[in-house]
């Protein structure tokens, strides 16, 4: 397994691996890889003849310099779980240095679907997250990107930026992997006290009732949302941040779920853990 640290590197390998007439798969992560992402790398591996996985903290993502200083970095195990799949052709690991020299200053801005939700909670995540994935795309060049549906509106923006900007790379959404519990997988969870960390199964319990609820035949999304919040105001350790029902498509807001589908997403805080969540219902 090659692992690169300048995008010159790592462009250098996917030229000659796309030279060779080989297709390459890429996994974009923070790092501090779980299942979740395995899953992604194991899928990516289907796609395509070679698998990226790249690990980066991106700065431009976090608004909040405490949750980038927090987030976890153990690059050397991660580097081991990787080696360990078996199915990881190269590892883009660069640093913040390579990806933001003292002169950087471009950036992609995207557009509506970012401003809502996450983007009206984090103002300018998003355009961190366009940024980067741009840079990453640009440095691995692969002919499909995997991404997360756990991440449900960065899975959304990505897909428009790379229709929008004519990118010549197919973004796939991949269902979200949970822990026994019902949790969703993610990075953070590993920041959590075990108290915390007992307590965060409330916002995938609120969001399973609102689907059997919505299977039940309640297609109201305030009955819906109101589901999903109660779970969450149940448990004295969980803050709600947000829960909204939106149209999967446009992430408007939606009064009912017929005829369409739609999600409904989650934020909550437990202490300075900020967790999201999301489920599609109808
Ligand atoms: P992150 O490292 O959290 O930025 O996530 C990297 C990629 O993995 C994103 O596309 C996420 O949506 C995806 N991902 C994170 N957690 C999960 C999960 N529990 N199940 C599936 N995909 C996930």
């Amino acid at each position: 397994m090659a692992v690169f640290a300048t995008p010159k590197d790592m462009q250098a390998w996917s030229i000659a691996t796309r030279a060779a007439g080989k297709t390459i798969a890429m996994v974009p992560t923070m790092g501090a890889l779980h299942d979740g992402h395995l899953t992604l790398a194991r899928f990516a591996k289907s796609k395509a003849d070679t698998v990226v996985l790249s690990i980066f903290v991106n700065p431009l993502q976090f608004n909040s310099s405490a949750d980038f200083s927090a987030y976890p970095r153990p690059i050397d195990a991660d580097l081991d779980m990787c080696r360990a799949e078996g199915i990881i052709d190269a590892v883009y690991a660069p640093t913040a240095a390579a990806m933001y020299p003292p002169m950087f200053q471009t950036h992609v801005e995207p557009g509506l679907l970012a401003s809502k939700l996450e983007g009206e909670h984090r103002p300018g995540h998003f355009r961190g997250v366009t940024t980067v994935v741009t840079k990453l795309l640009n440095a691995a060049k692969p002919d499909v990107a995997i991404f997360g549906q756990k991440d449900f509106q960065q899975l959304a923006v990505v897909r428009r930026m790379a229709a929008d900007l004519d990118m010549g790379v197919e973004i796939v959404g991949m269902p979200t992997v949970r822990e026994e519990d019902g949790l969703a997988m993610s990075s953070r969870n590993r920041r959590l006290t075990p108290e915390q960390r007992a307590a965060a199964v409330c916002i995938s319990k609120g969001l399973f009732a609102a689907r059997e609820a919505c299977a039940a035949g309640e297609k109201g999304a305030e009955a819906l949302a109101a589901l999903a919040a109660k779970s969450v105001a149940s448990e004295p350790l969980a803050r709600l941040e947000y829960v909204e029902v939106v149209d999967p498509d446009t992430l408007e807001k939606v009064h009912y779920v017929v005829p369409n589908k739609a999600c409904i997403l989650v934020a909550a805080w437990f202490g300075d853990v900020r967790l999201i969540d999301n489920m599609v219902v109808g």
